[in-house]
């Protein structure tokens, strides 16, 4: 019987295993993946779990029953090293292993920056233990510094200023989420960490951290001034995971390091799909949960035999300081206009193409549900040309 494998145990895998069983699959299904936890959501590690009086449980997506009924082999806390798209196989930190039918979701990497890796205090987030670390500085903190003012960094900010702690966010940026919405949302949003008394330097990079045996003691600016800081948190993006890929015939987009790939979530190798954060998909990258599961879901549908397409209008979502801050369509390119009520929309040749909603989720549920249901060829013309429709997550 034909085998499928699913290389990452995250959201989008998770999904591509549901999708193949859902379409059909009745072979064996193997999930392999590098952490030693079920499939997790990684949504409240910057939210909830960074609050949490207690130590915060893994946010596991399925309980052991559903796992159990989808009768998958989930393999934890094995590396995939390499793919051999001829041989259809995996090399792993345990041994070789075949597949039929690959879905690739490996997700990304957070980005670090050159000299401060392993230093004691000094933080990314992109995995559970990661948030374990973060909290556990904050609880330790007076003074933090965030680098990077997109939404992990403006999350984060938001739970220490909610611990009481001071927050400096350094954004090397002309302004914050350049990336991901225009300036007149950006300035909104900015309100909010401003209200929460949160300190912003634009403009500014962070030159040298000074660390102890306690652990950072000062943070020095690319302006000059130095800071205390008792811990500092790395905001500034992620990268595809995808070395393990790099001698395969699996091809990648030059410009986000991503895996190419059609809006049938088909890659360059026979029998290869790629699905989540990973993906290239039609020269556009997501970062955003929504997109990840639905592409894991067409992804392992369409491994299964399939014909499905991806065709989800972008939506992102995030918390800060209380405030529910919606992201629907394409928010960077367009003409924006202040709807009043914390809705801000943007248009392209006078048609609405996406909003940003603070605290508005009515408007963005009704946008979404508009953008939806035009055909998904009229969606992506209007969206074209906009760079990458989909905000950025840093
Ligand atoms: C802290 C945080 C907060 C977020 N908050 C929001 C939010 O509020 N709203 C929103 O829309 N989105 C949010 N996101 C984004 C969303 O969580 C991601 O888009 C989603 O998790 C992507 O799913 P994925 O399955 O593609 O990748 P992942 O969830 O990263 O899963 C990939 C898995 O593959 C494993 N892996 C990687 N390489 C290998 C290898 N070589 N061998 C074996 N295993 C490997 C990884 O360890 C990981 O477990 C957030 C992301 C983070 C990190």
């Amino acid at each position: 019987m034909p085998s499928l494998l699913v290389v990452g145990a995250g959201l989008a895998g998770l999904r591509a295993v549901e999708g193949a069983r859902q379409a059909g699959w009745s072979g064996p299904i193997t999930i392999v993946g590098d952490e030693p936890h079920p499939p997790y959501d990684r949504p409240p590690l910057s939210k909830a779990a960074l609050s949490a009086e207690e130590q915060p449980d893994v946010p596991v997506l399925r309980s052991s029953e559903v796992i159990e009924e989808l009768q998958v082999r989930h393999l934890s806390g094995v590396r995939v090293d390499g793919l051999d798209t001829e041989q259809r196989t995996v090399t792993t930190s345990a041994g070789d292993l075949g597949y039929d039918a690959l879905v690739i979701a490996t997700g990304s990497t957070a980005t670090t920056l050159p000299g401060l890796t392993g230093l004691p205090g000094v933080h990314v987030l992109r995995r559970y233990d990661d948030a374990l670390a973060v909290r556990g500085s904050l609880a330790r903190s007076r003074h933090v510094v965030i680098v990077g003012a997109g939404f992990i960094g403006s999350e984060i900010a938001s739970a220490a200023r909610a611990r009481g702690i001071e927050v400096t966010v350094v954004e090397a940026g002309n302004r914050p989420l350049e990336r991901a919405v225009g300036p007149l949302a950006a300035g909104r949003l900015m309100e909010l960490h401003a209200d929460a008394g949160v300190r912003l330097l634009t403009r500014t990079t962070v030159s040298d951290v000074r660390t102890s045996d306690r652990g950072v003691e000062e943070v020095e600016l690319s302006t000059g001034e130095t800071l205390a800081a008792d811990a500092v948190v790395l905001g500034i993006g992620a990268r595809p995971a995808t070395a393990w890929l790099a001698d395969s015939a699996v091809a990648l987009d030059a410009r986000s390091g991503g895996v190419l790939c059609d809006r049938r979530l088909a890659t360059s190798a026979p029998g290869v799909w790629a699905a989540g954060d990973v993906a290239c998909v039609d020269g556009e990258r997501s970062e955003h949960w929504t997109a990840a599961g639905e592409q894991g879901r067409v992804a392992g549908a369409n491994a299964a035999g399939a014909t499905e397409v991806f065709a989800s209008v972008p939506f992102a979502w995030s918390t800060w300081h209380g405030h529910r801050i919606q992201v629907v369509g394409e928010t960077t390119t367009a003409d924006e206009e202040d709807h009043g009520d914390g809705f801000i929309l943007y248009r392209r040749e006078g048609r609405p193409v996406g909003a940003v909603g603070i605290d508005s989720p009515g408007p963005i549920a009704r946008l979404r549900r508009a953008l939806a249901a035009e055909p998904a060829a009229d969606v992506r013309a209007h969206m074209a040309g906009a760079g990458g429709v989909v905000p950025a997550r840093e």
